[in-house]
């Protein structure tokens, strides 16, 4: 009788290690598998799954974003020696609020070092954000920085992990060279573009959606072209967040 009870239990643990190693190896493997697309969202629903198999990668808050009714408290930094508009934060923030249904609070965190931001350092500055979770809400923290390394030289923002943004102003500035004028649409599309990959939205090919790579044309800012970056989701786009809503809502 006990053998049989310790062989059951024995079959039942190698099964979890099992399923535990499979998403593992799925987590780890082609960010754009079936499984990264589809199920890892899924699991990160679950707050064990997330915490077991270490889903704080990009797009893996989607479900804290499109899923919770709590206020999302936007925290957001920038270095010491640059003035920024507010109004660019304000209309993120509202926009925030059209798309998740939710509530947001902007909360400044401050001024920070002028110099280049190794990406790496920011793990361990998200900890420091110091911003106690709202019941049911969210954090997402933007940083702005002068710049930030590593980074390709035609990029202009970047996602960090799961809830951060990171903004160059410096490279905004360079490729807005004789239209920085604009810079305040340029950084509202950049922060909407990579409010996108946070709720895990892929680039788009069509030039007029904020996740296609909306800030220039071989090099050359929009306006050189007689455009301007978009300033919200396209309608594709606001159908996609509206279906994810739904499913995670539920
Ligand atoms: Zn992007």
């Amino acid at each position: 009788m006990w053998s049989k009870i310790k062989f059951i239990l024995l079959l039942v643990l190698l099964i979890i290690t099992g399923v535990f190693v499979y998403f593992k190896i799925q987590v780890m493997g082609d960010s754009n598998s079936y499984f990264n697309q589809h199920a890892r969202y899924k699991l990160a629903k679950s707050g064990f799954w997330r915490w077991s198999l270490g889903l704080k990668n990009v797009g893996d808050a989607r479900a804290d974003f499109l899923g919770n009714t709590g206020p999302i408290v936007i925290e957001w930094f920038k270095p010491v020696s640059e003035d920024l508009d507010d109004s660019v934060l304000q209309d993120f923030s509202k926009a925030v609020q059209t798309y998740t249904g939710r509530s947001t609070r902007l909360v400044f965190g401050g001024g920070v070092n002028d110099s280049t931001v190794p990406l790496s350092i920011l793990n361990s500055f998200q900890l420091k954000g110091q911003i106690q979770k709202p019941v049911n809400g969210s954090i997402l923290i933007i940083y702005f920085t002068k710049d930030y390394l590593p980074r390709q030289s035609a990029e202009l923002s970047t996602t960090f992990k799961e809830n951060g943004i990171i903004i160059s102003l410096d490279a905004h500035k360079q490729f807005l060279e004789g239209y920085i004028q604009n810079i305040n649409q340029y950084l509202g599309s950049s922060l909407l573009h990579e409010f996108g990959h946070q709720i895990g939205l892929n680039h788009s090919s069509d030039p007029d959606c904020i996740m296609s790579l909306h800030a220039g044309i071989s090099g050359r800012p929009l306006e050189f072209y007689g455009r301007t970056a978009p300033a919200d989701f396209c309608a594709k786009e606001q159908v996609t967040i509206q279906q994810l809503k739904t499913e995670y809502r539920n």
